[in-house]
């Protein structure tokens, strides 16, 4: 056990060193220990591969149509031309949900569309979904993560050398430290993540031409879903409807300030999903 933790502490020392500070996009928030693109890349390429290699795929028809259209309006304001994009719509309507790997690699469910409502709306969740990974979240979590480990690891490493200790009281403040790591260290971080994939996603589907007051209007139709006892996967995580709704108005003026230099001719607010 102690070996496998000295690799991990090894490893982790190893990730600090090799990386340097970036900054997130739109929010230019300072990121430092970012898992570097060269691993994160091949990473959300082979994970996509494996979380779709079982699901049913739209391959043809508007649907798919409209979110191959939304993705690549969103993915041109992003200035990420060494991610390779991919767009996919999974048929299972009973899944509201959307995501994104590392690399612009997108998935959407057909249950989530007749929330979506339009391509608006679509082109809102998609800005939110690119924003985690064009502002290296899942390498940021990755790094807190493997962070954590390497702190409990030390600790293990000093409690196994107090031989007073029981192997069993040892497990056991293992645990304790390791659910108060979660939830004191990760957990919050993840809220800020989904603050700041909001903004990135307002101001993507500003860029590209959609009007921004279609953000508030896809949360209230989730916020909907949401009251007859179903949660939808998409918010499991996510902030409360109101905080969520609080920062999208305060981000607004900017939002429509971009839009207002780009806007798309066609309606995009038209009802596509119901
Ligand atoms: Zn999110």
């Amino acid at each position: 056990m102690p070996t496998q933790l000295l690799v991990l502490i090894g490893l982790l020392s190893a990730i600090l060193t090799l990386t340097g500070c970036v900054r997130a996009p739109v929010t230019d928030r300072l990121q430092v220990s970012v898992i570097p693109e060269k691993i994160m890349l091949p990473l959300g390429r082979n994970t996509y591969q494996d979380m779709l290699s079982g699901a049913r795929l739209v391959t043809n028809g508007d649907d798919v149509g409209t979110l191959r259209r939304v993705g690549k309006r969103i993915a041109r304001v992003t200035g990420e031309p060494g991610y390779g994009w991919r767009f996919s719509l999974v048929d299972d309507r009973d899944t509201l949900n959307a995501w994104c790997l590392p690399g612009g690699k997108i998935a959407f469910y057909t249950g989530i569309l007749p929330v979506l409502q339009n391509e608006a709306g679509m082109a809102f969740v998609m800005g939110h979904e690119v924003g985690h990974a064009t502002a290296h979240h899942g390498a940021e979590r990755m790094s807190q993560q493997l962070a954590v480990l390497g702190g409990l690891g030390a600790l293990y490493l000093y409690m196994d050398r107090k031989s007073e200790l029981t192997d069993q009281q040892k497990n056991l403040m293992m645990g304790a430290l390791g659910v108060g790591a979660q939830v004191g260290f990760i957990l919050p971080f993840s809220r800020k993540h989904e603050k700041e994939a909001d903004i990135i996603g307002l101001m993507y589907m500003s860029r590209a031409g959609y009007p921004p007051e279609e953000s508030v209007a896809v949360w209230e139709r989730m916020q909907a879903q949401s009251g007859g006892g179903r949660v939808p996967a998409f918010l499991s995580t996510h902030p409360s409807h109101e905080q969520r709704r609080a920062n999208l108005r305060e981000w607004m003026a900017q939002a429509r300030k971009r839009h207002a230099r780009n806007p798309l001719s066609e309606d995009t607010q038209k009802t596509l999903w119901r």
